[in-house]
């Protein structure tokens, strides 16, 4: 009977609304009843990625859509750069890799913002034109400025994750100039798992080589999805989904959603800091998806997020890589509110203290709401 709480950066919770959806009755997904959801939620994608051009859905996870741009982007022995900062710019280099590029790894030390300018010049300096970044690294809770990105590097093309950051902070593909977006259904889109989605701005076409993937083929997912159709069997029921989910963020508005994020990421913040907690991810309004919290001296994380799985149904999530053990993520992507910060940090609290953990008692949470309020301009 224990009640259980998802703040993870992904999955995230999914609104009634939107399960509901994906409980309706099979169809076939050449009909016409399947075809109209189909084209509203394409329709609906364009105007969540803000771009004109078609943005291609696949059936698999997010690392399906980074995949699927290296496979039809790059040539073998190809020289790229690929960002790293953390666990997802390492997944680019290692797809990279997997295809047979020549990587030029641009580093930057977990929980470091890569710069746009130092990006842009050592991404010339090495010969790559093409550019793989993450707008929102899961793994430290740093977003980086994609806008300033594809200003620095120029006529370079610009991949970027967006698989955490799509619908919870700002992303204009087209006005920004951005040449490719991938992202997934399980985050601030508000569906589960299995979806993949990528822009590809329109003047690549041309530029495209031969696909290296038969699923994957960009060309031949365009070329379906122009009359609406799709190349292979769609996720019928996850689309529809999306469609659900996608018209509820529509509906609120991606200025409202990007702004309740910031909000989140503020009331999170505060919480932590007034328990007496360090931050890992920055503190400021940039870090808007994910918050990264070092574990108190003497407590392990890992021992942390089990106790508050076993003891309190509350899921948060694990550091990644070398921060395993020493971070814990709390997550505030898509549906989620204050109240959703509220018990985890209520539920940190009381975790630590079971643990035996210094730390102090009965301020997070009304630290919390007092950052959540509307900021007014001086
Ligand atoms: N990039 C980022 C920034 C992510 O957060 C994730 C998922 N955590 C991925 C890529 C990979 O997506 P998936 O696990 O859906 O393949």
């Amino acid at each position: 009977m224990q009640k259980t709480y998802l703040f993870t950066p992904g999955p995230t919770p999914v609104p009634p609304e939107v399960l509901a959806a994906m409980a309706e009755p099979m169809v076939h997904h050449r009909g016409s009843d399947f075809r109209e959801v189909y084209e509203r939620c394409l329709v609906r994608l364009q105007e969540v990625y803000r771009t004109q051009s078609q943005v291609l859905l696949f059936a698999a996870s997010g690392t399906g859509a980074m995949e699927s741009a290296v496979a039809n982007l790059c040539e073998p022995g190809q020289r790229v750069a690929v960002v790293t900062a953390g666990a997802f710019g390492a997944r680019w280099a290692s797809i990279c890799e997997q295809y047979d590029l020549e990587v030029e790894r641009i580093a930057y030390e977990w929980g470091e913002t890569p710069v746009p300018e130092e990006v842009a010049a050592a991404a010339r300096e090495r010969g790559a034109e093409i550019v793989f970044c993450t707008q929102s690294e899961t793994s430290t809770g740093v977003v980086i400025d994609v806008q300033a990105m594809k200003a620095a590097v120029g006529d370079a093309v610009l991949v970027v994750d967006a698989v955490s950051s799509l619908g919870a902070v700002p992303l204009e593909t087209d006005a920004w100039g951005v040449d490719v977006v991938v992202s997934g259904s399980q985050k601030a889109l508000m569906c589960p798992p299995g979806l993949a989605m990528t822009s590809v701005a329109e003047p690549l076409w041309e530029r495209l080589p031969k696909a290296r993937s038969f699923y994957f083929d960009w060309r031949r997912a365009r070329k379906a999805q122009e009359v609406f159709d799709a190349a292979f069997t769609p996720a019928v029921s996850l689309i529809r989904g999306l469609d659900v989910a996608l018209g509820l963020l529509l509906e609120e508005g991606l200025d409202a959603a990007f702004e309740k994020h910031v909000r989140l990421g503020r009331a999170t913040r505060a919480g932590i800091k007034a328990m007496g907690l360090e931050l890992f991810s920055p503190d400021d309004d940039s870090s808007a998806v994910v918050t990264a919290v070092r574990a108190p001296e003497g407590i392990d994380a890992t021992a942390l997020l089990r106790h508050l799985r076993d003891e309190q149904g509350v899921t948060l999530a694990p550091g990644q890589g070398d921060l395993k053990g020493k971070v814990f993520r709390i997550g505030h992507i898509g549906w989620f509110d204050v109240f959703d910060i509220a018990a985890a940090l209520a539920a940190v609290e009381l975790a630590l203290t079971e643990l035996g953990a210094d730390i102090e008692r009965g301020v997070a949470v009304t630290r919390a709401f007092e950052a959540f309020e509307p900021r007014v301009a001086a």
